[in-house]
């Protein structure tokens, strides 16, 4: 039976965590002597600890209540703060399916957990046979899912991840930072039929913010309470804040870009499969693609020579390079630099 008060750490059940200025006063128009600020500038003020505007516009486009948002300094700090209010240092453990995006193992290691890397099957899917004897695994806390995967592109079949929600008592994190890219829905539909659901989210991809460094989490109002209790104070600056709330004002923007880079995509796709050295271009629900060639490691070295650098993932997938769709002028430079390879 799931019980969050079980999966949380007790030294995080019992934390008082700290109280802002902006915790104990958040009225507006009020001379601010609290907060041992400078008086002067444009940036001189604390930002909302609890980034109410920028909550408000997500609840209002996802119809999602803003007491089940959380927003993180991208969502790599929703990753680390989970290993950090769910996983015992030491003790408890923490599953993915490889390959897969490298930081859950990193943030893993930071935090001393074990990460046990369950392999996806051939299709890159997750194979439930014999997942049985980890998710009755009581040390075994959290388990990330990352759909659509990264750097494999492809989404995670929802019968495999329904069977480990039905089937696991701890916490589930389905990474959708490339699910706008995607033609199948988003888990925050599910949130209310699965209590131990997180959903993470991304502004660094679709909505094209990866500088500012602005990632959400969906889940209960109970979880996402963990997640306040647990961050730093004032973990998304003013800047950050202020760059989602005008993107989000943008959405006709968003959906053009989003069109041109699903364009491009499938430009890239036909030139790539037309090349003799690609043997394989895997299907792909995000904006990038995963290809296999002949020789993975030489065809990145050339590829750098020419100055178009893609990311090498032979140590993951042999022979395999994952390619960001790019520009249409940029995609053409990669295609350019590849066929002087085949000359
Ligand atoms: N999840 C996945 C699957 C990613 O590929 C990335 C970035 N490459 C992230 C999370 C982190 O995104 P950010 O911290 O920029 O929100």
């Amino acid at each position: 039976m799931y019980n969050l008060k079980k999966i949380v750490r007790p030294n995080i059940l019992a934390l008082q965590p700290y109280s802002s200025a902006r915790d104990e006063f958040n009225g507006v128009n009020a001379t601010f002597l609290d907060a041992n600020e400078n008086p002067f500038g444009e940036l001189n003020r604390y930002p909302d600890p609890y980034q109410r505007e920028l909550k408000q516009q997500l609840s209002n486009i996802k119809t999602i209540p803003t007491e089940n948002i959380f927003i993180g300094n991208g969502s790599d700090e929703v990753i680390d703060l989970a290993y950090r209010i769910f996983c015992n240092p030491g003790t408890d453990k923490a599953l993915s399916f490889s390959p897969t995006y490298g930081m859950y193992d990193v943030s893993a290691g930071i935090n001393n957990i074990e990460l046990i890397k369950v392999p996806l099957n051939n299709d890159f899917q997750i194979d439930t046979d014999g997942l049985e004897t980890y998710l009755n695994d009581d040390q075994l806390k959290l388990i990330f899912i990352c759909s659509p995967n990264n750097p494999t592109g492809n989404s995670i079949a929802s019968k495999a991840i329904k069977y480990i929600l039905n089937n696991f008592d701890g916490i589930v994190i389905i990474d959708e930072a490339y699910i706008d890219f995607s033609d199948t829905e988003s888990w925050v539909t599910e949130l209310k039929n699965y209590p131990n659901l997180i959903v993470s989210q991304t502004f660094s991809k679709a909505w094209g913010l990866a500088a500012a460094r602005v990632g959400t989490a969906y889940a209960s109002s109970e979880i996402i309470t963990l997640f306040n209790k647990v961050k730093p104070p004032y973990n998304v600056s003013q800047l950050n804040q202020q760059s989602a709330t005008k993107t989000l004002q943008n959405i006709d923007l968003f959906e053009v870009n989003r069109q041109l880079i699903l364009k491009e995509k499938k430009q890239l796709i036909e030139s790539l499969n037309q090349l003799h050295q690609v043997i394989k271009t895997y299907p792909s629900d995000a904006n990038f693609l995963l290809i296999e060639v002949v020789d993975a490691n030489k065809t990145y070295a050339d590829l750098v020579q020419q100055k178009v650098v893609t990311r090498n993932r032979n140590n993951l997938i042999e022979n395999c390079i994952r390619i960001t769709v790019g520009s249409q002028e940029e995609n053409n430079l990669l295609i350019k630099a590849l066929k002087n390879l085949e000359q």
